[in-house]
């Protein structure tokens, strides 16, 4: 687990430039905003290395970025990936993904005051673990997804601590997203739920399964916890891009 401040070694900080994977246009497929009009812009690296990662193309800073109509090579310029949105007309907003776009703060930061500026509306998705630099570009963001970590789904140590801090920092602005598999068990869940209540009461959240555990398994594992109304906005909500075969 790394720590709450930039995370070592990843990314070389350049204002105006980052790495991208990809940008396009699509219907956002998680969460409360299932079904508005994106444009994506995935940037590229992310250290966290969850067990369920289903964006891996991402994971590695990539030499190429796939823009509208044409590839071209990383790191690119804030101005050209902003040129690239707009060419995708009318949209709800901006989904700023990754990879992890908190790993490349300074980038991050003026990507979105530069969209913000041109009028659109920030979706920042995050791995909710790097409150350190949500702090420098938070009035940049008007919608945060922010995951709970459980290890039963990463395979990895919880960064609880950091989440604590992020959910504190980030506030009604964000939903949180967690993601459950076979593995999870009700107690896990169930702390998540109860420390996300004592940090933001009334935070919307989403309880993701992975495909393979599906809406049924969560009913029938998590059904008792769920009965709790641990959360007045609990929602149990499926991958829905996957399901429609979308990007
Ligand atoms: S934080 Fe997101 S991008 Fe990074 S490994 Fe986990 S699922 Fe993949």
């Amino acid at each position: 687990m790394f720590p709450s401040g930039r995370p070592r070694g990843l990314v070389r900080p350049i204002l105006n430039k980052g790495w991208v994977s990809e940008i396009f246009v699509s219907l956002q497929g998680e969460g409360p905003y299932t079904g508005v009009r994106q444009v994506f812009v995935r940037l590229s690296g992310c250290s966290f290395g969850c067990g369920y990662c289903d964006t891996k193309r991402a994971r590695k800073r990539a030499r190429t970025a796939d823009f509208p109509g044409k590839r071209v090579l990383n790191p690119v310029l804030v101005k050209d990936v902003i040129a690239a949105v707009k060419s995708f007309g009318k949209i709800h907003s901006v989904s700023v993904t990754g990879g992890e776009p908190l790993e490349q703060p300074e980038f991050t930061s003026e990507l979105m005051k530069g969209l913000k500026k041109a009028g659109y509306t920030n979706y920042l998705e995050t791995n909710g673990a790097l409150p350190g630099v949500l702090k420098k570009l938070l009035k940049y963001a008007d919608i945060i997804s922010a995951d709970i970590k459980l290890s039963s789904a990463t395979g990895r140590k919880p960064a609880l601590k950091a989440h604590r801090e992020f959910f504190k920092l980030s506030g009604k602005k964000t939903f949180a997203k967690i993601v459950v598999t076979g593995r999870t068990s009700g107690r896990e869940l169930e702390a998540a739920l109860r420390m996300l209540r004592g940090i933001v009461p009334g935070i919307t959240a989403c309880i993701q399964p992975d495909p393979a555990l599906g809406i049924n398994g969560v009913l029938r594992k998590f059904g008792t916890v769920l009965e709790k109304g641990i959360l007045k906005d609990l929602r149990v909500t499926p991958q829905v891009h996957k399901i429609a075969g979308l990007r």
